[in-house]
């Protein structure tokens, strides 16, 4: 049984007061908070085995070594990865796209075409743009529908032998849209494209299957998993990653390094040049069996009676417009308030001890499409509850009376 309470408990930043007011944290989307085990191996890292790893012969690099690997043995089970040389250690998913995206400026050429969605994060677009201009390619875009959801005929008609590479989301962080990557994935090679999917959102509900989707490329965060800033995960398929280019040069990437010629160690060393935020890989592999541990079956069934609720509870509310209306969403509820910036209502139920969104949330063409500012944005995890939501309703109501 899930037992939120029991849950809540293991988070000691929920039971802070904020201005005054009993936290309510609906800012997860942004990042998530993490649990006592993951504070304490951080504090049990840095007081009993911190050393650099991969380097030294004496004990505690060995422990600190197996620690790391030990992390991502834990991803690579996760994920479901084939080998456990497909996990990446990146400073988080922003690194691994700008990871994927240098390594295909090496593959296309003028004239070829990469594709990205609508719905996505600056981080899913900027690296392409950077690629494209390098290069010659050209970014071509999957629109969306007034809903929020991407226009399947027309990614169908876009998509041809010029792609090389399709960059999408696994879940929107502006809007929740749950997007249907196994369509996107087969669809992309059957032109011979390769896929990276941006799991920065879906992470934190779900649990993604690889070799079942047969992406090319998963990339996600650390912070949004309940684990550590400063880390995140790149998987790509052995045969992609061989054949990409290094990304960064430095200390362990190297096999044999000359004045005249450097070569390049094996995967994963490859793309891991110099020393990584070690304490943070490690603690990564503790969030993610902590999450393993509450049950992402748990966690799904649990985040979708929130986002009911809360859908349902906003709606009360007169004049707000929800954006992300499509039918499969994760707990995200994106909404505006007729004649309200979005910015005065995020200032006014912070003084309620709220923490919401509130902006373009990094991704300007959907506010663009929308013609709208920003949003304010709950994001649910599945610590949080139905009571914070009611506090939540309540508090946006007592600001839509002091705004109007
Ligand atoms: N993609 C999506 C969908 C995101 O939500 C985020 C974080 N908001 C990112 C990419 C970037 O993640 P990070 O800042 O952790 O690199």
């Amino acid at each position: 049984m899930f037992d939120v309470q029991k849950v809540r408990a293991q988070f000691p930043i929920l039971s802070q007061t904020v201005n005054g007011k009993p936290l309510v944290y609906f800012d997860n989307g942004a990042t998530a908070q993490k649990p006592q085990v993951v504070i304490d191996a951080i504090s049990q890292y840095y007081s009993e085995i911190n050393a650099n790893i991969h380097r030294g012969v004496h004990t505690l690099s060995q422990l600190a070594t197996d620690a790391y690997e030990v992390s991502r043995n834990t991803i690579q089970k996760h994920l479901n990865a084939k080998h456990n040389h497909e996990i990446i250690f990146t400073s988080g998913t922003t690194q691994g796209i700008n990871l994927v995206a240098n390594g295909f400026a090496s593959i296309v050429k003028a004239g070829d075409e990469v594709m990205v969605s609508a719905l996505e994060h600056h981080s899913n677009i900027v690296p392409w743009q950077f690629m494209c201009e390098r290069t010659g390619a050209k970014l071509v875009v999957i629109p969306m529908n007034d809903k929020g959801e991407l226009i399947l005929s027309e990614f169908d008609r876009l998509l041809s032998e010029k792609t090389k590479i399709v960059a999408v989301n696994h879940i929107s962080n502006a809007l929740g849209t749950v997007n249907p990557i196994k369509y996107i994935i087969d669809k992309a090679h059957s032109v011979g494209a390769a896929v990276l999917i941006d799991g920065a959102q879906a992470t934190p509900h779900l649990r993604p299957d690889v070799q079942e989707l047969d992406c090319d490329f998963y990339v996600f965060s650390g912070h949004k998993v309940c684990g550590p800033t400063g880390v995140g995960i790149l998987y790509g398929k052995e045969s992609w990653l061989n054949q990409l280019p290094p990304y960064q040069g430095g200390g362990e990437m190297i096999k044999e390094v000359t004045f005249e010629k450097t070569t390049y160690a094996e995967l994963p060393h490859k793309f891991e040049a110099g020393t990584p935020n070690i304490e943070a890989g490690i603690v990564l592999g503790t969030a993610i069996d902590y999450l393993n541990s509450v049950g992402f079956d748990n966690i799904a069934k649990y985040e979708k009676e929130l986002l009911e609720y809360g859908t349902k509870r906003l709606q009360e509310i007169e004049g707000l417009k929800i954006y992300g209306t499509g039918e499969n969403k994760a707990s995200v509820i994106s909404f505006n308030i007729e004649g309200i910036h979005p910015y005065d209502i995020g200032t006014i139920i912070d003084k309620l001890g709220i923490a919401v969104r509130t902006g373009h949330h990094c991704t300007q063409p959907i506010m663009n499409y929308f013609n709208i500012p920003g949003t304010i944005r709950a994001s649910f995890a599945f610590y949080n509850t139905k009571e914070e939501i009611d506090i939540f309703v309540e508090a946006v109501k007592k600001a839509q009376r002091m705004l109007s």
